[in-house]
């Protein structure tokens, strides 16, 4: 351990007032520091009643129950106390103060407990990614995935593919070494080669349900399109209003689009309101209307909103949604005006690929009951195939994408025979397999990861 590292410590619980506050501390001087605020060291993991006080100031802060994981079984592999204060304003910033004034201490940075554990071994950095996400997970399946990756999902299959490469590797390399010698084992390559095919296939294998893996992190994408006054922003609302509605973040500008997050049946489903995309000569407004296109583009299902009147395949124009053609519904609103619903089916709409047709009324909410039970269905269908999935990231796929390649090109037949080729593909796979786990080569992209997690994790 790196005696001179600084050691760090965070408000680790939600935002206070809270009844509870868990203050961590990290670092080589961790032991000193719960010495001197709590007068005591608790036998390792049990927890213990203290007294906190402010050494400075000589007076008491708060009742706490102290805890005391020493290094390197500790969830940074450093030395960790915990404080399980009351959780007042106070109380914290009055804690936080008298650990700031303790030598070598400092207020950790987002993501830096979590950092620290990823550079003593504690986790890959899949596993890293899983906390990430099962701290963001707002669904019960996005909740299950991180959990899996978490637990080594992806890291530990990773690693074991890199070991069986580290061998398929060394046989092709002592093929090489022993090349001038008489005596040589004929075939050393033939089993290396195997075991590159093997794994081939299984990476292959598990860059299949890629796309949808990662979907989950953000959530079926449905867009809610259709010409001005059809209902857009009303059905939106209704939707929004309902128990599984779980966050609507983005603010209401019009240049933006809105988004509602909702939890179906335990799948997550974005729903965008693309009411506000219109032209404009403004810059900014055009910037967000851009933004709004390319997020709509990459919509898995729009629901095309028209109201009675409307010929469908008129108003649903060629080209509205760019991209790899995201599926259609049809969705007739304002099924309570007195138009007959069957006058607004257009004869030549069949060309337009509506897999689903609903009448509705967003402001009575007719029809909404079975809008909603399909989509939940929709989501369902679209994210079960893929529950348990390695990939759930972009990262991921890249790096299993180049390790794939490598294997390919050392299978290849203008290889054949030419080990320091095949011996140079292997480790190219090899390093890409490092790369995902965080083995090697990652220095440059622990910036992006660590900057999403908040202080104190
Ligand atoms: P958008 O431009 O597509 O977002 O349309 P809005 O949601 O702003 O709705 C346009 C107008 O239609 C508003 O006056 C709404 O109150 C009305 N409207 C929306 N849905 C219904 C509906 O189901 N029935 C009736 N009668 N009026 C509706």
């Amino acid at each position: 351990m790196n005696l001179h590292r600084d050691t760090i410590f965070a408000l680790s619980s939600g935002r206070p007032p809270a009844a509870i506050a868990v203050v961590r501390i990290s670092g080589p001087r961790a032991r000193f520091g719960l010495e001197t605020i709590a007068g005591t060291v608790p036998e390792p993991r049990k927890a213990r009643l203290v007294r906190v006080r402010d050494p400075k100031a000589a007076e008491d802060i708060d009742e706490a129950l102290a805890l005391w994981f020493p290094g390197p079984k500790s969830e940074t592999g450093e030395d960790v106390a915990e404080l399980q204060l009351h959780g007042g304003r106070a109380v914290v910033a009055s804690v936080l103060a008298a650990l700031s004034k303790l030598e070598g201490f400092r207020l950790a940075e987002p993501g830096e407990f979590t950092r620290r554990a990823f550079e003593n071994g504690r986790l890959d950095l899949t596993a890293v990614e899983g906390l990430a996400d099962l701290i963001s997970a707002e669904t019960e399946a996005q909740r299950r995935q991180a959990f899996r990756q978490l637990k080594g999902l992806l890291g530990d299959r990773a690693e074991a593919w890199r070991a069986r490469l580290i061998q398929a590797l060394a046989l092709v390399e002592a093929r090489i070494d022993f090349s001038d010698e008489a005596d040589v084992p004929e075939d050393l390559v033939a089993p290396a080669l195997k075991i590159a095919r093997d794994l081939h296939e299984e990476i292959v294998e598990a860059l299949a349900g890629a796309d949808r893996g990662e979907r989950l992190r953000e959530g079926l994408v449905v867009a809610i399109a259709g010409p001005p006054n059809a209902g857009k922003s009303t059905l939106l609302n209704r939707i929004a209003r309902r128990e599984a509605a779980i966050v609507s973040a983005i603010p209401g500008t019009t240049r933006d689009v809105i988004e509602v997050h909702l939890d179906l049946d335990g799948y997550p489903v974005t729903l965008l309101d693309t009411a506000g995309i219109r032209e404009s000569d403004d810059p900014v407004e055009q910037e967000g209307v851009k933004r709004a296109r390319a997020r709509a583009a990459e919509a898995d299902l729009v629901l095309w909103v028209v109201e009675p009147g409307a010929k469908a395949a008129i108003a649903y124009p060629r080209g509205a949604v760019q991209g790899q053609g995201p599926a259609i519904w049809l969705i007739q609103n304002k099924a309570d005006t007195p138009y007959p619903v069957a006058s607004i089916i257009n004869n030549n709409e069949s060309e337009y690929h509506f897999i689903e047709r609903y009448s509705i009324s967003a402001l009575t909410g007719q029809g909404m009951n079975e809008l909603m039970n399909k989509l939940s269905t929709y989501a369902t269908r679209f994210f079960e195939p893929v529950e348990g999935a390695l990939v759930t990231r972009e990262r991921h796929r890249r790096t299993l994408q180049e390790a794939a390649e490598a294997l390919d090109r050392a299978l290849a037949k203008h290889a054949a025979d030419r080990e320091e080729i095949i011996a140079e593909e292997l480790r190219l796979a090899s390093r890409a397999l490092g790369r995902l786990t965080g083995r090697v080569d990652v220095e440059d992209i622990l910036d992006v990861i660590f900057r999403d997690f908040c202080i104190g994790k």
